[in-house]
């Protein structure tokens, strides 16, 4: 099942059985599934040349192209699995 990390929308299909396009549509179902310890974060894709980041995009699908700077090289937009928990992140827990 999810772990934390980060994950493509493919990966997240594989995991669950689904396709790309239901895993956008079911992301909030799946959010819930999670049984309310832990979040999905969605990471906008971004141009891997420019940083450009496509935060406007409503739709969490991979852009073809970067409107800045013209590359291809786009990053594919991850998804995020955070347990709340404690509230602290999952990493970073050695004490000092
Ligand atoms: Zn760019």
């Amino acid at each position: 099942m999810l772990r934390d990390g980060a994950y493509t929308a493919r990966e997240i299909a594989d995991i669950l059985g689904l396709k790309v396009k239901e895993v956008h549509e079911h992301l909030p179902h799946v959010q819930r599934s999670l049984s309310g310890s832990a979040r999905i974060i969605a990471q906008p894709a971004f141009c891997m040349d420019c940083d450009f980041v496509f935060k406007d995009r409503s739709r969490l699908t991979t852009p073809g192209k970067c409107p800045v700077c013209r590359s291809h090289r786009i990053s594919e937009p991850l998804f995020r699995i955070e347990n709340k928990g404690s509230g602290k992140p999952a990493k970073n827990t050695l004490r000092s």
